[in-house]
């Protein structure tokens, strides 16, 4: 069946004895043994798996063509089962523009227990050279955040089975439609379902895809289950009800997404645009071969510096001024002041989140903003 259709009918696998046509919220935390100790419903625990997560885990495994999903109750504690899974001592390869959120879990949570190196993922020849005899895992995130840079996902897919090294993608920007990371040779997708899934801004969750069933997917399974970091049924239940609306709303910021960057790119106050779907920007072309479209995400940045960027993002009427993504109300966001001191993003950034509403709207909208400056 087409995405479309699966997004809708692959999450309506439980029928309820009630006649519900949508499965109902299940919010018992434990279950019905029968006579010989065993559990008819299929569910212990509501940590160890509940109805409507496992529906979640099953609708995602199958919109991402995985073979099983864990889901977390944040993109964090998803990504961080990863990093728990490894053994210690291990040697990662990660984006140098990778997650701020996952860079500063490597950098204090985990800086004893494993060895990372910050790599340019985008020159994928150059990544053998940081190989070492205890490298076992590359981390991708592509398209990155928030430069939107992209990975050819199928070279770095190659490379990693030449070393047997595992292969995770941070899959977040593009979600399960537009791109399939397993199919060009990852192991691993991450999700923040935070973002394009939950697609609202009134869910956090996290999720994980496997290829296979394997010794490491055991490992995490084991790391959701007994460390605990699980989403709430009524979370999976929100997620679920999102993901049949996904694929349109995807179309909605894919085409919104790109008349903004080709309005913001002919535009004088306007530096640079940064966004895969424009044929200027670096990695257009491998965007266009492992994407089928490049979603609603973009960076900017304006003439001038720090003081036009902010003037920028308190003109801007329909851009709410909050960080985040994906989700149907248009967001803007200064990058380089959420991420603090350390930061290497430019002080005249902006990063964009497209949202749904009428594009016209949106492009007056900058107009305004942009014509004081
Ligand atoms: C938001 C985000 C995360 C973290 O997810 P949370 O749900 O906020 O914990 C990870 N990766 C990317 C690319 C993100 O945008």
């Amino acid at each position: 069946m087409k995405t479309e259709t699966l997004a809708i009918h692959a999450g309506n696998l439980v029928k309820s004895n009630t006649g519900d046509v949508t499965q109902p919220l299940s919010l018992s935390t434990t279950f019905f043994r029968d006579e010989n100790g065993g559990y008819p419903g299929g569910h212990m625990y509501s940590r160890v798996s509940n109805p409507n997560r496992s529906t979640l885990e099953h609708l995602l495994a199958t919109l991402d063509k995985g073979a099983d999903c864990c889901a977390f109750s944040s993109g964090n504690a998803a990504g961080m089962a990863v990093f728990q899974a490894l053994k210690p001592g291990s040697h990662i390869i990660a984006p140098d523009d990778m997650y701020w959120g996952f860079k500063k879990q490597l950098q204090t949570i985990f800086k004893e227990s494993l060895d990372i190196d910050f790599v340019d993922l985008t020159n994928v020849e150059q990544i053998s050279s940081f190989i070492k005899p205890n490298t076992v895992m590359i981390w991708v995130e592509t398209p990155s955040n928030p430069l939107l840079k992209i990975t050819d996902l199928k070279a770095l897919g190659t490379l990693a089975k030449q070393h047997k090294l595992i292969l995770a993608c941070d899959s977040t920007f593009a979600s399960p439609m537009l791109q399939h990371p397993i199919t060009l040779g990852a192991d691993i997708v991450m999700h923040s379902t935070t973002k394009y899934i939950g697609g609202h801004s009134d869910v956090l969750g996290g999720a994980l895809i496997t290829a296979k069933q394997d010794e490491l997917w055991a490992r995490i399974r084991n790391i959701q289950q007994i460390g605990g970091a699980v989403p709430s049924p009524f979370d999976c239940f929100l997620l679920v009800r999102s993901i049949k609306t996904l694929p349109y709303r995807m179309r909605g910021h894919c085409s919104n997404g790109m008349a903004l960057a080709q309005y913001l790119d002919q535009h004088p106050q306007i530096e640079a645009v940064y966004y895969p779907g424009l044929p200027s920007h670096p990695q257009h072309e491998i965007a266009k071969e492992q994407m089928s479209d490049f979603g609603g995400m973009m960076s900017v940045l304006i003439k001038g510096g720090f003081e036009e960027a902010k003037q920028v993002v308190n003109k801007v009427k329909l851009f709410a001024q909050a960080t985040s993504l994906g989700g149907i109300e248009s967001l803007i966001e200064h990058r380089a002041s959420v991420e603090g001191p350390d930061t290497k993003t430019p002080g005249n950034l902006l990063r964009i989140s497209v949202g749904l509403e009428h594009v016209d709207d949106l492009i007056a909208d900058f107009n305004q903003a942009l014509s004081e400056l």
